[in-house]
C-alpha cells in the first residue's frame, strides 16, 4: 500500500472548501479500480471516507482517525456519440469545470443547470447534487462502484437508491466511474452557463471559504429564508457565520473553529424549530 500515493497526518483544511479542520490519519490517491479495491479490503469499509474537493464537508478540529480516499488521480473522460446523443463516461475525480468545457465545446444540453456547482463527479453522484430545478440523476445512466468488500459493481440508474440531495453512496461504496447522457442542443449552452454563473456570483458569498448550502430546503420553503426570519442572516460566532449575502451559506471569516460552527448550527436549528416547528436537516456532511 506504500506504493499508492498518499499523505499521512495531513491538514484537513487543505481538503475542504470551508477551510476548517484538524489532522487526518491518511489520505490515499488511487489511480485505478484495483488500488481502490485494495484499500477498501485492506482497511475495511467502516474506516474509509471517500473525498472529492470537499465542497460539502466540514471536518472537526483535532485528529480524525479515518482512511480517506481522494479521487484526484481518477480523471479519465470518454466521449461517444450516437447521432445527436452524447454519452460521457467520467471517472470520479473529473470536475464539473471539465464537464462544462465539454458541453460548451459540443453545445450539449442537460448539464447546464448544474454547471456552477463546485464538485467532482463522485461527490456529485453521492450527494445527488442539483440546482435550478435539475439534479445529476436526471442525466445519469450508469455507475461503476466498489462495494464494501472491494468488488466492482455496475448499476443502472433505476437500481440506485436516490432522492433530493441523497444517493445510496453516502452510506456505501466508492463511486469509481459514471456514464451520463446529453443531447446536442439548439440553444446557446455557453450563454446559459454564463447566466447561471453570474446569478451565483450575485447571490452567493463566493469571496469567502464556504461549504455551500448548510441545510436542505424543507418542503415548500427555503432554509435560507427560515434562517433569515429567525434573525441569523449575517450572524456570527467568532470567525464563523451565516453569510449576510445568503443566509443558508456558512462562511469562514478567517480562522473559524469547529466548536463555534456546531454551536451556530445548534442555535439555528433550535430557533427555527421554536418559531416554525420545522426541523432543519443538514446538507453539509460533518466528519468527526
Ligand atoms: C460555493 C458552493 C456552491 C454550491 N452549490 C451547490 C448547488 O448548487 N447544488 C448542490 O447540490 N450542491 C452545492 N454545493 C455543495 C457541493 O458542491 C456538492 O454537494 C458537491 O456535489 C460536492 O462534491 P465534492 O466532489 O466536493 O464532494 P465532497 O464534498 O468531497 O464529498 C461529499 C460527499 O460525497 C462523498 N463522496 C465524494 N466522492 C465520492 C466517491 N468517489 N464515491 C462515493 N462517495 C463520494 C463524500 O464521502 C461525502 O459524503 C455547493 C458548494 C459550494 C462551496
Amino acid at each position: 500500500m506504500d506504493k499508492i500515493e498518499h499523505l499521512k497526518n495531513f491538514s484537513l483544511k487543505d481538503f475542504c472548501t470551508i477551510k476548517i479542520g484538524g489532522v487526518g490519519k491518511v489520505v490515499f490517491f488511487p489511480k485505478n479500480v484495483e488500488e481502490i479495491s485494495f484499500l477498501i479490503r485492506e482497511y475495511g469499509k467502516e474506516n474509509i471516507f471517500p473525498l472529492g474537493i470537499g465542497s460539502n464537508l466540514i471536518f472537526s478540529d483535532g485528529f480524525i482517525d479515518k482512511v480517506f480516499i481522494h479521487s484526484k488521480n481518477l480523471k479519465k473522460c470518454e466521449i461517444t456519440q450516437e447521432n445527436d446523443i452524447f454519452y460521457l463516461t467520467l471517472e470520479a475525480g473529473v470536475s464539473f469545470k471539465t464537464i462544462n468545457n465539454i458541453v460548451k465545446k459540443y453545445n450539449l444540453e442537460g448539464f447546464e443547470n448544474l454547471s456552477g456547482i463546485p464538485a467532482t463527479v463522485g461527490g456529485a453522484v453521492a450527494m445527488n447534487a442539483g440546482a435550478y430545478g435539475s439534479e445529476i440523476f436526471d442525466i445519469l445512466e450508469e455507475v461503476w462502484w466498489i462495494d464494501k468488500d472491494g468488488n466492482l459493481i455496475h448499476s443502472k440508474k433505476q437500481d440506485i437508491k436516490h432522492y433530493y440531495r441523497y444517493s445510496q453512496f453516502q452510506e456505501e461504496g466508492f463511486v469509481y466511474k459514471v456514464k451520463i447522457k446529453l443531447k446536442k442542443s439548439n440553444k446557446d449552452i455557453s450563454s446559459i452557463i454564463k447566466q447561471h454563473l453570474l446569478d451565483r456570483n450575485k447571490k452567493q458569498p463566493l469571496d469567502l471559504p464556504t461549504a455551500g448550502s448548510t441545510y436542505k430546503n424543507p418542503p415548500q420553503t427555503y432554509a435560507g429564508k427560515l434562517i433569515e426570519q429567525v434573525g441569523l442572516k449575517g450572524y456570527r460566532i467568532n470567525d464563523i457565520g451565516f453569510s449576510s449575502k445568503h443566509a443558508n451559506f456558512l462562511v469562514n471569516y478567517k480562522d473559524a473553529r469547529f466548536k463555534d460552527l456546531i454551536n451556530l448550527l445548534e442555535l439555528a436549528e433550535k430557533k427555527v424549530y421554536e418559531k416554525f416547528g420545522i426541523q432543519l436537516e443538514r446538507e453539509v456532511k460533518i466528519v468527526e
